[in-house]
C-alpha cells in the first residue's frame, strides 16, 4: 500500500498508532477512519481550518493553470539557480536518506532528490497537485522510492524522529500558523536532521511595490478599453500573506526548536525580472520572458546578498536549519 513510510504513519490528531481496517486506516483512540481520495491516502485531521481547506480546493481545481505556468518558468535561470541552492543543502545528507517534503505541489523538487538517490515522502493538502506529483515520479521510474500522502502541514501523520531531512518550498506563507508547522517538522525530524526552506517570500514588497503595482494596474485598466488579464488565480492564503522579514523567519525557526539557522538571500534583480515578466505575461496572455537578463543578474545578486544592510531585503529567502 505504501512503499517507504508505512511503519512510521501515525494519527494526525493524537499521534497514536493507526490500524488497518477494511477499506482504510483508523485511529482506535480518536475513533476516526482515514480513507483514500483519488487513490491517495487522505490523512487530514478532522479539525483542518477553513483557510487550509480553501487552499486544498484552489490547488486542486486550478491544476491545469499551475501546470501551464510551471512550463513557462521551468527553464528560468532565477528559478533553477535558487532551487538548486536549497536542494544542494539537502544533498549534504548521505544518499538513501529519507526526506520529507511538506507542501510538495507538482513534485518537481522531489524528482530532483529522487534522481540524486534519496527516498522521498511527498505530502500536500491538495489532491490535484499531489496526484500530479505522483504521476511525475512514477513516470520517471521512482514509484518504489517515493510515497504521496494528503496531509495538513500543521498535523503531520508521522511518528517522532522519522526523517533524516525535510524541506518546504514556497509553502510556509500559505499556513494560518507557520509556527505549528515548523514545530511539527522538528518533531518528525531525527535529532540533527536537516531542514531546508526554499523561496519563502520576504515582507518588504508588501509595503512597497505590490501596492504600487496594484495602483498602476488599476490605472492601466481604466485607460485601456479591453479587459486585461484573465480570471484571478491567486489563492486565499497568497492574498492574506505578508511574507517574512529576516527577524520574523529566524524567530519562528528558533521558537520551533531549531538551533543552527542560516538564512540565505534568494534573488534581488533576477527575482524582480522573473516576477515582473511573469505578471506582464499573464496580463497580456503571452509568455514573455527575459531569461538572458535573469542569468546575467544572478552573480550580481550573489554579491548584493553579501552587503550587510541589503542582506535583509532579498526578494525571497532560502534557509538551512538543524
Ligand atoms: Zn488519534
Amino acid at each position: 500500500m505504501m512503499t517507504v513510510v508505512e511503519e512510521m504513519l501515525r494519527c494526525p490528531s493524537c499521534r497514536g498508532p493507526l490500524e488497518k481496517e477494511a477499506g482504510g486506516l483508523a485511529c482506535p483512540a480518536c475513533e476516526i477512519a482515514f480513507t483514500m481520495l483519488d487513490g491517495l491516502w487522505d490523512l487530514l485531521p478532522p479539525q483542518s481550518s477553513d483557510l487550509k481547506l480553501s487552499e486544498r480546493e484552489h490547488y486542486t481545481e486550478k491544476i491545469g493553470y499551475y501546470l501551464d505556468m510551471h512550463a513557462t518558468w521551468r527553464d528560468s535561470p532565477f528559478y533553477l539557480h535558487y532551487h538548486e541552492s536549497f536542494l544542494d543543502d539537502l544533498r549534504l545528507l548521505p544518499t538513501g536518506s529519507l526526506i520529507l517534503e511538506v507542501g510538495c505541489g507538482l513534485g518537481t523538487d522531489g524528482l530532483e532528490l529522487l534522481r540524486s538517490g534519496y527516498r522521498v515522502v511527498e505530502t500536500d493538502i491538495a489532491p490535484g497537485h499531489l496526484g500530479e506529483a505522483r504521476r511525475l515520479h512514477r513516470e520517471n521510474g521512482y514509484g518504489d522510492s517515493c510515497d504521496h500522502l494528503l496531509t495538513d502541514a500543521e498535523f503531520l501523520p508521522f511518528a517522532d524522529d522519522s526523517f533524516d531531512g525535510a524541506f518546504m518550498v514556497a509553502c510556509l506563507h500559505h499556513l494560518p500558523d507557520p509556527l505549528n508547522c515548523l514545530r511539527e517538522i522538528v518533531r518528525v525530524l531525527k535529532p540533527g536532521g536537516v531542514f531546508s526552506l526554499g523561496t519563502e517570500p520576504n515582507s518588504w514588497q508588501n509595503h512597497t511595490i505590490y501596492p504600487l503595482g496594484k495602483l498602476l494596474l488599476k490605472a492601466v485598466k481604466s485607460i485601456v478599453d479591453k479587459p486585461i488579464g484573465g480570471e484571478e488565480m491567486v489563492s486565499e492564503a497568497d492574498k492574506l500573506t505578508e511574507g517574512f522579514s529576516r527577524d520574523q523567519l529566524e524567530g519562528l525557526l528558533r521558537e520551533a526548536g531549531f538551533t543552527r539557522i542560516r538564512l540565505k538571500p534568494a534573488g534581488y534583480l533576477s527575482a524582480a525580472i522573473f516576477f515582473v515578466s511573469t505578471e506582464f505575461s499573464q496580463m497580456v496572455g503571452r509568455n514573455l520572458r527575459l531569461f538572458p537578463l535573469e542569468k546575467a543578474a544572478i552573480p550580481l545578486d550573489e554579491a548584493i546578498g553579501k552587503i550587510p544592510i541589503l542582506s535583509r531585503y532579498p526578494w525571497h529567502w532560502n534557509a538551512l536549519a538543524r
